[in-house]
């Protein structure tokens, strides 16, 4: 399985602006999940189920905007958190 040709075929089929509320969506469905998990209303599998669909719509986006420039925020991000739990010892 391509994963590159699936988030093709997904733009294709239902464009990036569907991409952008499908995230969104995806999102509050696991914030929702999580608050459930929470209160022991829901189960771990639910939770990862969320998990994966952010997961995928992460990885949607990922590949819209460029992994290479989300690398580098990233990167960019762990180093400060880093210097701040070394500042904190
Ligand atoms: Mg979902």
């Amino acid at each position: 399985m391509n994963i590159d040709k699936i988030y093709q075929k997904t733009i294709n089929k239902w464009g990036e602006e569907a991409q952008y509320d499908q995230t969104v969506e995806e999102c509050a469905e696991l914030i929702a999940a999580l608050k459930h998990f929470k209160r022991g209303k829901a189960s771990s599998q639910t939770v990862i189920d969320e998990l994966a669909d952010v997961t995928l719509m992460l990885g949607q986006l990922r590949w819209m905007f460029g992994a290479e420039r989300i690398e580098a925020a990233v990167e960019k991000k762990l180093e400060k958190l880093n210097a701040l739990l070394e500042s904190s010892d």
